[in-house]
């Protein structure tokens, strides 16, 4: 199945990101038949960021994107960095629960490594991306106000090193201009970033390590051989020993015992018009990442010419709203309610992968095939750890690997037909949850 809906078409949306796009020269095309060690199915950041650290690491690899370098939830997020590769960085009894004692502070450090690998990246390359530390987890109710309290003391106990800074409600307007929120955690280790020139650049940066970049390249089908595989992409084929699947919530049924473990659900932006500086800086004076603690939670930003980014609205039934600036609109008014006159220039939507326990899903599917998928709204970091730990395994070191491709991950129940009505029914419920105050 191939993602078409009102939300995506095979070009990019018209979005923030595609307007403000720092490198739009197309990739090259796959034509012909073409041998590599490895070949990468998805041009997000699991499948550039595995693919560049292959290329690193002296291995030949094809990646293979069906529309363009960025055109998945890479290029459309809101750009939202932050740690935690798996639980909540401050619920480390979860991570003893999943992974056991012994490997528990491992799990643990590649939520710190993640947002590092990030850092390191743009560094190396010189990537421009308008990253910026700084974000904060905002609280509208006492109980997500304690939780926030307790998230920054266990976070310290297990060794964060990061500042971290826990306002009230009297500090909490100086960081974002809203009568919304009745303080939260501000951590400056954890920030935010243009998405879509991030993963761009990293791709030009795998290109220049000798990665082959294609672009409307979707394959069609993969077929396992002694060798490797032969992946089909219709007008190309390519050879290779070891695949790596990292289509996500767009890899659709091209392999269905992916598919039943990953749902899809819709998450959208709008971007304001830009706002002069004295409304910028009241509503947001800090200019971190800000995102609130509900289940179907509001995130939002700003963007370096003092566009608003607000984003939000999760769908769990695979129906876009028909008009996203009119469904996004009211909650953007909600938290700000001085920008009632504001124009929306853009919106957008994409989709995320969402898992049955809402952990990243890494593994192999057969011995040929690795794959990485299902971040649940937070994979922005994770991704690149999930890159890792692939790049890892392929060139022999399972250590790592093996702790996270250990966990189970259980089929959706349902089936192909009712596995997403029963998780939209799940989700209104939650919703409701989020309504019931303190
Ligand atoms: C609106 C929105 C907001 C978000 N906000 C945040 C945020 O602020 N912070 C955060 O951490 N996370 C956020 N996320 C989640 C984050 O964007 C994703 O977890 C992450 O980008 C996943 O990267 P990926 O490479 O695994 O998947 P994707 O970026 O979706 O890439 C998969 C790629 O595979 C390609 N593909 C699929 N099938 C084939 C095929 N058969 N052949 C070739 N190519 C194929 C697709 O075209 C696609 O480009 C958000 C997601 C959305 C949609």
């Amino acid at each position: 199945m191939r993602i078409r809906d009102r939300a995506h078409t095979d070009r990019m949306p018209q979005s923030y990101y595609t307007a403000t796009m720092n490198d739009p020269e197309p990739f090259s095309r796959l034509e012909g038949h073409e041998t590599a060690d490895v070949c990468v199915v998805g041009g997000g950041f699991t499948g550039v960021a595995t693919a560049l650290e292959l290329a690193k690491r002296g291995i030949s690899v094809i990646l293979l994107e069906q529309n363009q370098i960025g055109w998945g939830a890479s290029g459309r997020n809101g750009g939202q960095i932050l740690g935690g590769y798996g639980p909540e960085m401050s619920e480390y009894n979860k991570y003893i629960d999943i992974f056991g004692e012994a490997k528990a502070q491992t799990v643990w450090d590649m939520g710190i490594e993640c947002v590092e690998i990030i850092k390191d990246t743009v560094e190396e390359y010189q990537i421009e991306c308008d990253l910026t530390w700084g974000y904060f987890d905002a609280a509208m109710k006492q109980s997500e106000l304690d939780a926030l309290k307790h998230a920054k003391i266990m976070m310290e106990a297990r060794g964060y090193e990061a500042e971290q800074r826990f306002v009230g409600k009297d500090q909490a307007k100086s960081i974002v201009g809203s009568d919304r929120y009745i303080g939260g955690l501000v951590n400056m280790g954890w920030g935010h970033c243009n998405p879509l020139n991030l993963v761009r650049a990293e791709a030009r940066a795998a290109e220049n390590l000798g990665v082959h970049v294609c672009e409307d390249a979707r394959v069609q089908s993969i077929t396992y051989n002694d060798a490797g595989a032969i992946l089909d992409t219709g007008h190309g084929k390519v050879d290779a020993k070891t695949v790596v699947l990292a289509g996500n919530a767009y890899l659709g049924h091209l392999v269905p015992k992916l598919a039943a473990r990953m749902l899809p659900v819709g998450s959208y932006i709008i971007a304001t018009e830009p706002l002069d500086s004295e409304l910028a800086d009241e509503i947001m004076p800090e200019n971190y990442a800000v995102c609130d603690q509900r289940r179907v939670l509001d995130y939002f930003r700003m963007s370096p010419d003092k566009r608003l980014l607000y984003g939000g609205l999760a769908t769990y039934s695979g129906v876009h709203p028909y008009d996203i600036k009119k469904a996004i609109r009211p909650n953007l008014l909600k938290t700000f309610p001085q920008l009632e006159d504001v124009k929306i220039d853009y919106a957008w939507g994409g989709y995320i992968g969402v898992g049955m326990n809402r952990l990243p899903q890494l593994g192999m599917i057969n011995d040929k095939a690795y794959f990485a998928q299902a971040y649940a709204g937070h994979g922005v970091a994770a991704s690149h750890m999930s890159a890792r730990l692939i790049a890892e395994a392929i060139i022999g070191d399972r250590s790592r690997y093996d702790i996270i491709a250990g966990v189970k991950h259980s089929a959706f129940p349902g089936g192909r037909l009712f596995r997403q009505p029963i998780l939209a029914a799940g989700m209104a419920y939650a919703h409701l949850l989020d309504c019931v105050k303190d």
